[in-house]
């Protein structure tokens, strides 16, 4: 499941065609199907983008040390991102133009000024509003998380592994929260089967359900 060739976001579930980021390239996720530990970043960074693995970089040397001092390592751990492409904000040149917040900042206010014309213009039907990057990524994201949870139903274990989203985005992304700081390192869902692991952030114990906000 890991791919440093070209990661072919499509066929793993995502909704390219309709996602403002579709001229990117894609990260895909790494790591063994039978891992315990899932950690789900927000986005990929200049470096996974440009060597097509999540992780690496600055973020990645501190998630591998993180990781030692948890008791285990990369290699047993799946990682993937909540976002298989890098945002970058159209027309902005300063420091900004990557930043993943200031790109949802931008897109909200490119819907509210679609939504403003379309009234002005009296248009039948819905507006035609850019769609979020998350929600065109999200089945992917869920459809990973869904190896584990059949993972876990194939060996009959109750639980699949534990799941941390590392940062507000991929918090939300999994389970519709918001708030890193108020969840972070606290258990949203833990099981007496699975081994607790300090969390880096927010956990999120999956069941052998499909991982949605409604099962919170
Ligand atoms: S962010 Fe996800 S859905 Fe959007 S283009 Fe990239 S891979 Fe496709």
């Amino acid at each position: 499941m890991a791919g440093r060739q070209a990661y072919d976001a499509r066929l793993a579930g995502c909704l390219c065609d309709e996602c403002p980021l579709r001229s990117k390239r894609p990260v895909g996720p790494e790591g063994p199907a039978d891992a315990d530990l899932v950690i789900v970043g927000e986005a990929p960074g200049p470096q996974e983008e440009v060597r097509g693995r999540p992780f690496i970089g600055p973020s990645g040397m501190m998630l591998d040390d993180l990781l030692q001092k948890a008791g285990t390592s990369r290699d047993r751990v799946f990682i993937t991102n909540a976002l298989c492409c890098r945002s970058e904000v159209p027309g902005e040149t300063g420091q900004g133009r990557f930043e993943l917040k200031r790109y949802m900042a931008w897109l909200r206010t490119q819907n509210v000024k679609i939504k403003r014309e379309w009234k002005q213009l009296k248009k039948a039907g819905p507006a035609p509003l850019i769609k979020s990057p998350f929600d065109c990524c999200r089945p992917r994201l869920l459809a990973e998380l869904r190896w584990f949870e059949d993972r876990a139903r194939d060996t009959g274990r109750p639980n699949g592994a534990v799941v941390v989203p590392v940062g507000n985005y991929a918090l939300t992304a999994l389970s519709g929260k918001a708030g890193i700081m108020k969840y972070r390192g606290a258990p949203l869902e833990a099981s007496s089967l699975v081994d607790e692991m300090p969390s880096l952030a927010a956990c999120y114990y999956a069941r052998g359900s499909p991982v949605t906000a409604e099962h919170e």
